[in-house]
């Protein structure tokens, strides 16, 4: 793993994407460079994984926007994209609350998006998809991870 880097400015997107999606590099950029200049965007935080983690999936980048984390609890957006073993990539984006279950989970995805991409044109409108939905997020909250667990139907934090 790499990073973190506040700004896809310093990710090496080259090093990352397979051969076949390359030029959506500079589109990748443009997206990813107006999420993280979003005015409710204050913590963000990209890696990159140019070793595998796993055969079945890997990340290649992702980026990570802190909109509440206290010693307990926490709300986050994730957009990453990920390469299969089909050699397909895969894009996603969540918005991850802390669990608070009475069996511990670690963290619940309440809102995700995940598509499928063949080509590097598939890809920069995956990515743009899945940097759309967390900008409504940015736009409007909640910036607390309480109101999603309700929205959601997960156990509250207690308190
Ligand atoms: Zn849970």
């Amino acid at each position: 793993m790499a990073g973190p880097v506040s700004s896809i400015a310093y990710v090496p997107l080259h090093e990352v994407l397979p051969p076949g999606f390359a030029r959506a590099e500079g589109r990748l950029r443009e997206i990813g460079s107006k999420l993280e200049r979003h005015h409710s965007a204050d913590r963000v935080s990209w890696h990159w994984y140019p070793e595998p983690l796993d055969a079945s999936q890997r990340i290649l980048v992702r980026v990570t926007i802190t909109l509440y984390n206290t010693r307990d609890d926490w709300l986050e957006l994730t957009l990453y994209l990920a390469g299969r073993e089909d050699g397909h990539l895969v894009v996603e984006s969540a918005v991850e609350v802390a669990c608070w279950c009475e069996e511990n989970h670690n963290m619940h995805p309440v809102r995700d998006f995940g598509r499928d991409v063949e080509d590097d044109f598939e890809l920069a409108d995956a990515f743009a998809a899945g940097a759309k939905m967390l900008t409504a997020v940015l736009n409007e909250g909640p910036f607390e991870p309480q109101p999603w667990r309700v929205a959601a139907g997960l156990p509250i934090r207690p308190g």
